[in-house]
């Protein structure tokens, strides 16, 4: 077996791995590079290997940054399999709707701009024709997904329908077992099941995000968000969450679910202001069957995401109605990281008013408006308006979907536990920073620990 490192090698996003074995040549997801625009433009544009020598792709989860390059195949005519599990596909179909409107978007903006056809790097087409292409299996079920090469799907703990991998290869009277952490996620999240480490692993590729630091607990957010609801609405303000509309949106609100019904929140409105975050609680609530059945709540209610208080607005001006109303609220809007969507509207009439509070729940990247938001800057520019920030910030660090260093180590030493001769472990998916250090404590601990640079070659 042959691993060539393509993608979030010595980066976080792209993640894209290729692995040959016995002729055949199978891609391990093909996420989408993000960061500046120009960089990513032309990363995003490359093809990992000619589409015709695909002959299966194992995607890990639904996240852009590991399926989000999978309709530019399609487009270029990859017609193969592409094997995931069952909530992946149907949180995929979404979000990659969601991300052919955004190419499709910005290339008209840009082809507007510079006055010459922009073509986008995909169309809701393609994006329509990968998700056809996707076959949902079962956790811990090894499918063949080549004759000869065998897949499982692990929980990883990370979002919805999120799986490590492992792909053994059979050739002869031996085999070959690959492990593929995808993104490792968190002990104790609520909903979304804990990792579940695969077992026996010849050697690993894992994900290094967090390789040098340790998050808050979780155990004190809900205590956090209890504090920011309550406070904002004894001053009669909003409260204001940037939230990704898949995955911390649920999170959030089912927080605020097991709140209420404690009576430890006022009862005040809370609008989930998100055409696609509505979208994904609707998956979330078709998949219960990979639910984390640890808390009550989710034992024993069906309507995780819906009660009394919570309202889902999808058309645009229901949106803007809320801008006129009046008296304590919450609102959930995307994105994430405060850069685009209806956030930025409730941003722009909310964040001068001190009554009011942003509350950041992610992970805010340079350059971005949320980390000015998080700096407390004086100033924000929204839609080219500056507009003092007055209103209060607080943060939650708790909420991380990714496992940090101590996490890691944990995950890689069970899967350590079961397998006799592991000691190579190739670290993607971070940056050089985190990564160095996860491969200098790794190698403390007895592992052959490196960080893979684009076209590095290695031989199982
Ligand atoms: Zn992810
Ligand atoms: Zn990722």
């Amino acid at each position: 077996m042959e691993i060539e490192f393509f993608g979030a090698a010595r980066e976080v996003t792209g993640s894209c791995h290729i692995v040959r074995t016995g002729g055949k040549t199978i891609l391990l997801d093909c996420g989408l590079f993000q960061g500046k625009r120009k960089e990513s433009e032309e990363k995003n544009l490359r093809l990992p290997v000619p589409v015709d020598e695909i002959d299966a792709i194992v995607l890990s989860h639904a996240h852009m940054d590991h399926a989000g390059r999978l309709p530019y195949l399609t487009a270029k005519g990859y017609d193969k399999t592409i094997w995931c599990t069952s909530a992946t596909r149907d949180l995929a179909a979404i979000m990659l709707a969601d991300s052919a409107h955004i190419q499709e978007m910005d290339a008209k903006f840009l082809s507007k701009r510079n006055r010459e056809a922009v073509q986008p790097l995909y169309d809701g087409d393609d994006a329509r024709r990968a998700v056809e292409q996707m076959i949902g299996v079962p956790y811990k079920k090894a499918v063949d997904v080549l004759p000869g090469v065998s897949a499982t799907f692990t929980d990883a703990g990370h979002i919805l329908g999120s799986a490590s991998v492992v792909l053994e290869a059979r050739e002869g009277g031996s085999s070959t077992r690959l492990v593929f952490s995808g993104d490792v996620g968190r002990w104790g999240l609520a909903i979304i099941r804990d990792p579940q480490p695969p077992e026996r692993a010849d050697a690993v590729i894992m994900e290094s995000t967090y390789g040098n630091r340790d998050h808050e607990s979780i155990d004190g957010a809900r205590d956090k968000l209890a504090k920011a609801v309550t406070e904002t609405a004894a001053r009669g303000g909003r409260l204001l969450i940037p939230a990704f509309s898949v995955g911390r949106t649920q999170e959030i609100v089912y927080g605020l679910h097991a709140l209420a019904l404690a009576d430890r929140i006022p009862k005040i409105p809370i609008y989930i202001d998100s055409p696609l975050a509505t979208d994904a609680t609707a998956i979330f609530e078709a998949h219960p069957e990979v639910y984390d059945r640890n808390e009550d709540l989710v034992r024993t209610s069906n309507q995780l995401f819906r009660f009394d208080l919570v309202r889902y607005t999808r058309d645009v001006e229901e949106s803007k109605k809320l801008n006129t109303m009046n008296g304590p609220m919450v609102i959930i809007a995307a994105s994430g990281m405060a850069e685009g969507g209806r956030i930025l509207h409730h941003l722009l009439h909310g964040a001068s008013d001190p009554r009011n509070t942003i509350l950041v729940v992610g992970f805010m990247a340079e350059h971005t408006l949320g980390r000015r938001i998080v700096e407390r800057a004086p100033f924000l520019r929204i839609f080219g308006e500056e507009v003092p920030l007055r209103a209060q910030v607080e943060i939650i660090n708790g909420y991380s979907a990714h496992a940090d260093r101590t996490e890691l180590q944990r995950w890689l030493g069970a899967v350590k536990g079961t397998s006799p001769s592991l000691e190579r472990v190739f670290l993607v998916h971070g940056e050089p920073d985190a990564q160095d250090a996860l491969a200098g404590q790794l190698g403390e601990h007895g592992y052959k620990a490196s960080c893979p640079t684009p076209g590095t070659k290695v031989q199982l």
